[in-house]
């Protein structure tokens, strides 16, 4: 009985032990105590701590903190390289060995036992928005060190070799996962991050080599694959009461800029019916985009999200208009139809109102799809942990849909309450980050096992 109050199981037969019967325990002890073991170093059964991940949140937390609450941890600030140190400290405890890649990404390798199989991926990022929260990006982050660190505490050795990546600068346009997959061109080095750097300067910074880009590109096809854990950003979850968001992909977006030409001209001497009012067509061309967005079943959403108007003045008639269009959806062939179907209708109202529709060439985000095998991966996973599940599209841009270009990628999303995000009122629950971070081990497991 010793051997078994090591375990912290009473001897005392009255005492109830979760799922042993106390005779079954009687008569087999010596190798009830063998399963026991067994079971307790059973890959399935094993699970992340938790506290651990909580306080390393917490931790992470200090490191351009405001006064107000949350995070300003944009890319390349003081507390960025702060942070990044921060978790470069809890990678090496975890046993990785680290490299800066040369787009300036953490990256924490862990040998595989099959030196013949492609890495696998685990990560996300640290760097924050001004005035952001304490969970985009630090969740994924965080939890997937805590793989790393589990899987050394347990002694498991993964046959994949293991990857735990720290990108830099997601929120400045997914630039470090951007770099590994499609690259970067001098349009993206020259753009002037938050921190007031320019890409190209703020991936030095970081420890990357901007000159040197191309060699930083991976291959498609070179990885086996990349689980990301990312609070949702959205309400669904937490309104739905569901655990966990099976990600199906990462929306496309698509942005024009809609000028619409009209005449400025005297508002009190011009009747109303010789008027080119560019307002009056703008205002029915948001009527219109409403309406034919909404006309085809599906979860597509159409927006214009700011408008100039010239002159501006209580007495004159609007003579031009510009305003931005943006369409999201995860089918780009069906955004890219509303969106000429959009233009047609444009022509249209200009006609009727005596002004003209002008619409910039739209810039595109591909939308980029999880792995159907690793949906399923992550919702088996999850609901044989006794979790609820749901599919659902990531409206937010991640740096898995950059990822997605090297080898299958698969997202798991925990509830933000309140939908709330890049806001220091953004927060998850420690319960729920706890049970993404076990979904995350336990998903990297399965697929170990049959890839
Ligand atoms: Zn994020």
């Amino acid at each position: 009985m010793r051997k078994i109050r090591a375990f912290g199981i009473s001897e005392k037969p009255d005492d109830p032990i979760p799922g042993v019967h106390w005779c079954a325990m009687k008569i087999f002890h010596p190798l009830l105590l063998l399963c026991l073991v067994a079971a307790a170093q059973s890959p399935s059964s094993v699970r992340v701590n938790g506290q651990r991940i909580h306080e390393h949140l917490k931790d992470l937390s200090k490191f351009g903190a405001n006064p107000q609450g949350g995070v300003s941890r944009v890319a390349y600030s003081e507390a960025d390289l702060q942070g990044r140190q921060y978790a470069i400290s809890l990678m090496k405890a975890a046993g990785l060995d680290i490299d800066i890649d040369l787009a300036g990404n953490i990256v924490g390798t862990h040998a595989g036992s099959d030196a013949s199989l492609k890495p696998l991926l685990i990560g996300s990022h640290i760097d924050s928005v001004p005035m952001g929260g304490n969970y985009d990006g630090d969740v994924g982050s965080l939890s997937a060190i805590e793989i790393a660190q589990t899987l050394k505490e347990k002694q498991i050795t993964l046959r994949h070799p293991l990857e735990v990546i720290i990108f830099q600068n997601e929120e400045g346009g997914t630039v470090g996962s951007q770099a590994l997959g499609e690259g970067l061109d001098e349009k993206h080095l020259n753009l002037v991050s938050n921190s007031g750097k320019t890409i190209r300067e703020g991936t030095r910074i970081v420890g990357g080599d901007p000159e040197r880009l191309v060699s930083a590109r991976r291959q498609p096809g070179s990885i086996a694959g990349y689980f990301e854990l990312h609070i949702e950003q959205g309400g669904a979850l937490e309104r739905e009461k569901i655990d966990i968001g099976v990600v199906e992909g990462i929306v496309g977006i698509l942005h024009s800029d809609v000028t619409i030409e009209g005449f400025a001209n005297h508002a009190e001497t011009t009747p109303m019916d010789q008027r080119h009012d560019a307002l009056l067509s703008a205002a029915r061309f948001i009527e219109k985009v409403n309406q034919i967005v909404t006309s085809v079943p599906g979860r597509q959403v159409g927006t214009v999200g700011w408008i100039k108007v010239e002159p501006g003045a209580y007495n004159v008639i609007p003579g031009k208009v510009v305003l931005g269009l943006e369409l999201r959806d995860l089918d780009e062939e069906k955004f890219v139809s509303l969106f000429k179907q959009i233009q047609t209708e444009a022509e249209g109202l200009g006609r009727q109102n005596q002004t003209r529709f002008a619409f910039t060439d739209p810039g595109l985000s591909h939308p980029a799809l999880t792995d159907k095998s690793f949906q399923k991966l992550i919702d088996d996973t999850a609901r044989s942990l006794g979790f609820t599940t749901k599919v659902m599209p990531s409206g937010a841009g991640h740096d898995a849909q950059e990822i997605a270009r090297l080898g299958p990628v698969g997202m798991i999303f925990i509830p933000s309450i309140g939908g709330i995000s890049h806001s220091p009122k953004e927060f998850s629950r420690p319960q729920d980050i706890e049970n993404g971070a076990n979904v995350l081990l336990q998903a990297v497991l399965a697929f170990d096992k049959t890839h």
